[in-house]
């Protein structure tokens, strides 16, 4: 059988610990001023979609080579790291993938995270993003295990383009149900995310807004970004936040909302006649580096610290090699304090950085959305 090497850059080294000791104060900031407070974990590189802008079936086909479970971090060494991600700061986690609830127990995962308290004594925002196939039948475990809420992909309510968009033949109606399921089950408030890929489904985007106007759920509209090196990303094929707002506006009035905290991604817009809201997400116009406070940990613990980054820091040879807590700390802190990706900001600008990540870039399966 003919076997495909994984199309996932890596030039990832284990972290060598350069300076003393540094015990965590709830407070570490790189070197553009940003803190550390946002952690987003793949628990798995698998998915049961293979959507067209994310992996696209030419590439992840029968002898694309997926991760053996050995190379994935365990449940136990997850926690660990966490821990000390939120002993630095880290207030907010996201679980991703891959699809996320392809991961087996799961939920003992989540138990084990819902434990964690902030510095200051406060329970994590502990979160997770799905396609939403398998929530209709989880989301009653993942609140009882102590998730707080999820956030639920949803491309078109069209069925017949939301199958062509995920490529794997699912309907729209399992998705629906899963939101209805998170919904009950009091996982809210839910948030939908929608890519807008122009010429695709940007017919789609007042459909999806009548949808989900008043139901609760906020609607939020992706930018289709350059992530990854497999999706043949095209900038005609984007369409700025702004379109999709003035689309929606002509037909439902809309006023801007303040954000709910500095480094929230989205914008966010107000029914005017009281009946909830939308988010714009617009990564490629109007990029957030300034304010970006996340980490990523790859499937195989490998720490990025920029959605575009082609290189990771492997956190999990250390974890294998016996270091110690505090030893592991010092590594996360000194890899934080050195960061200086802003790749949204430059793109476009022909800046050396963003030249040589182009051919090099992770795919978003592989560290998450
Ligand atoms: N499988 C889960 C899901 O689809 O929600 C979690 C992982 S997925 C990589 C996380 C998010 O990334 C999804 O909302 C997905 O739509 C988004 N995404 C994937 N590729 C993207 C791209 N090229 N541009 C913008 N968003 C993208
Ligand atoms: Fe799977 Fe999510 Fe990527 Fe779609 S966006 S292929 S559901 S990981
Ligand atoms: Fe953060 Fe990198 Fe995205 Fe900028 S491009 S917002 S630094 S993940």
């Amino acid at each position: 059988m003919s076997r495909r090497i994984i199309p996932v850059a890596d030039f990832s080294a284990a972290p060598v610990i350069a300076g003393p000791v540094q015990t965590p104060t709830g407070v570490l900031h790189d070197t553009l001023a940003r803190p550390l407070r946002d952690l987003r974990i793949s628990v798995t590189d698998r998915c049961n979609f293979r959507c067209v802008y994310c992996m696209p079936r030419a590439v992840f086909d029968k002898d694309y080579t997926f991760l053996p479970h050995s190379a994935l971090l365990s449940f136990e060494e997850i926690e660990r790291l966490a821990r000390l991600f939120v002993a630095h700061g880290v207030e907010k986690i996201r679980l991703t993938g891959g699809e996320p609830l392809l991961r087996k127990n799961l939920e003992f995962l989540i138990e084990r995270l819902a434990r964690l308290t902030t510095s200051d004594g406060r329970p994590l925002d502990l979160t997770l993003t799905t396609n939403g196939s398998l929530l209709e039948r989880k989301a009653r475990n993942l609140k009882d295990a102590g998730l707080t809420r999820v956030t639920v992909s949803l491309d078109a309510l069209d069925d017949a383009l939301f199958r062509r968009m995920n490529d794997a033949d699912f309907a729209v109606a399992d998705v629906l149900d899963g939101i209805a399921a998170a919904q009950a089950v009091g996982l809210a408030p839910v948030k939908v995310n929608m890519v807008v890929k122009r010429g695709t489904n940007d017919r789609e985007i007042v459909p999806m807004a009548s949808h989900f106007k008043g139901s609760g759920a906020v609607l939020r509209f992706i930018e289709y970004m350059d992530v990854g090196s497999s999706n043949g990303w095209n900038m005609t094929e984007v369409l700025p936040s702004a379109d999709v707002v003035s689309r929606i506006a002509e037909h439902f009035p809309l006023a801007p909302l303040d954000a709910h905290t500095a480094a929230e991604t989205a914008q966010r817009w107000g029914y005017v006649d009281g009946s909830g809201e939308i988010g714009v997400i617009s990564s490629v116009t109007r990029a957030f580096c300034g304010s970006c406070t996340r980490a990523r940990l790859s499937t195989e613990g490998k720490l990025y610290l920029c959605l575009f980054a082609s290189a990771g820091h492997d956190l999990r040879a250390l974890l294998r090699s016996g270091a110690s807590d505090a030893g592991i700390a010092t590594a996360v802190a000194e890899i934080w304090q050195g960061r200086g990706d802003r790749y949204s900001q430059l793109r476009g600008s022909n800046a050396a950085e963003t030249r040589v990540l182009d051919s090099q870039r992770v795919e978003m399966s592989y560290i998450g959305g």
